[in-house]
């Protein structure tokens, strides 16, 4: 086997790696000693000469993503450890033998310490979702390593990667069954019934990390008229019902979504008198609402996918909240979130601060939340710790 590429850090940029960052930024090289093909593992050493770590090259502003601090071969042995590991976690937060609970994260990227990977569960079936070119390079091994760790309860894994790798390397696939074929699928999370579409629907199918907020929203929701905004394909709706709502909307722009909404509802409940789902855009429906809530909840896309355009995106939460804490009815419950990874928590506080100065209303934070245990944020990574949110209630 040939030695890896060593690439070497400028002075004073080593800092990061030392601190166990698992990301080196192209800035930060000083010499690439050869000429690493994308994908490739390489070796990072500081301006001193030091060993930093190893990792996947890449193309772009993050230039490596560092698997491992240590000297450890990077292979099918490393895999498989990362992905019991993983496995092992979550049986220990009791998801893997669970009748009540049968969808999770099962590998958060750098969280899990296996950055560019994403592998969702869904009652046997794993999607892995690609972020680098590295981890797609090896994913027969990490393929070999999901089958060997979840053994006889893997029933199929589906690589859906086309959208989320660079395109100038994802040209060439397309999303694929890498094992098993295509199943109907009904998953369940805390007993609510939910069926999903990982092969058109948005991320893997479905937004996981919202399990834990989902259920506190039901323990709100007892006689409530319930506003779902951005309500894709009605995983708090589903909740609200079952924690006895009044009255329940689901917005979201995508009618395709709404339908699942309706469908979702439909496989959970007999009486869907309470409930009425709605393709519009959540904006102008706050403008004109048909009904006064209650309960709101505002889950809106990632207004800031890249930093530059934070300001922006700071601007859209404080115009959803402004315009939701104005119409609720007193004594209302504001769930309200931001996944923007380039938003902070702080950041996101204070738009929703600034959105609620400017409607002169009492507002109180009742809970901070964040995303559960099966997405696991690395101390070193804190930008890892993508979805914010907060339980407001408004006098
Ligand atoms: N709360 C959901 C996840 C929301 S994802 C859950 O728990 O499953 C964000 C949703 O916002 C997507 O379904 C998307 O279709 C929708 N969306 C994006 N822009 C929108 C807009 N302007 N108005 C309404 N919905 C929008």
């Amino acid at each position: 086997m040939k030695e890896p590429v060593k690439i070497v850090l400028r002075s004073g940029k080593d800092q990061s790696a030392k601190r166990y960052h698992p990301w080196i930024f192209s800035g930060a090289i000083k010499k690439i000693h050869g000429k690493p093909v994308e994908g490739e593992i390489v070796e990072v050493y500081s301006n001193q000469d030091e060993f930093l770590g190893t990792g996947h090259y890449q193309e772009g502003s993050i230039a490596i993503r560092i698997l491992s601090f240590g000297t450890e071969e990077i292979g099918e042995d490393f895999y498989l450890a990362r992905i019991r590991e993983a496995t092992e976690a979550r049986a220990r937060l009791g998801l893997l033998n669970n009748d009540e609970t049968n969808v999770f994260r099962l590998v958060n990227a750098e969280g899990d310490g296996l950055p560019g990977l994403i592998v969702d569960y869904y009652d046997g079936i794993a999607v892995m979702q690609f972020h680098s070119i590295g981890m797609h390079l090896h994913r027969d091994l990490l393929l070999k390593g999901l089958q060997e760790t979840l053994a006889q309860k893997l029933t199929a894994v589906y690589d859906k990667s086309a959208s989320t790798l660079p395109s100038r390397y994802a040209a060439k696939y397309q999303n694929e069954y890498l094992f098993g074929g295509p199943e109907q699928k009904v998953v369940r999370e805390y007993g609510n019934q939910f069926r999903i579409d990982w092969e058109k629907g948005q991320k893997t199918g479905f937004f996981i990390d919202q399990r834990e907020n989902r259920k506190l929203l039901g323990e709100y929701s007892g006689g409530r008229k319930v506003l779902n905004l951005f309500g894709y394909t009605g995983g708090f709706s589903v909740y609200a019902r079952r924690g006895e709502a009044e009255l329940i909307n689901t917005v979201d722009s995508s009618a395709h979504a709404i339908d699942l909404a309706i469908q979702n509802m439909d496989l959970n409940f007999r009486d869907q008198s309470r409930h009425k789902g709605m393709a519009a855009d959540a904006f102008e429906f706050l403008a004109n609402p048909p009904d006064t809530y209650d309960l709101m909840i505002l889950d809106p896309p990632a207004f800031a996918k890249h930093h530059n355009v934070l300001s922006n995106a700071l601007q859209g939460y404080k115009r959803l909240n402004r315009r939701a804490i104005e119409i609720i009815a007193p004594g209302g419950i504001i769930f309200t979130f931001s996944c923007s990874q380039a938003v902070s928590r702080d950041n996101f506080r204070k738009s929703v601060f600034t959105a609620a100065a400017n409607t002169g209303r009492r507002v109180r934070i009742l809970h901070q939340l964040a995303q559960p245990a099966d997405h696991p944020v690395s101390i070193y990574h804190l930008e890892g710790e993508y979805l914010k949110g907060l339980v407001l209630q408004v006098d």
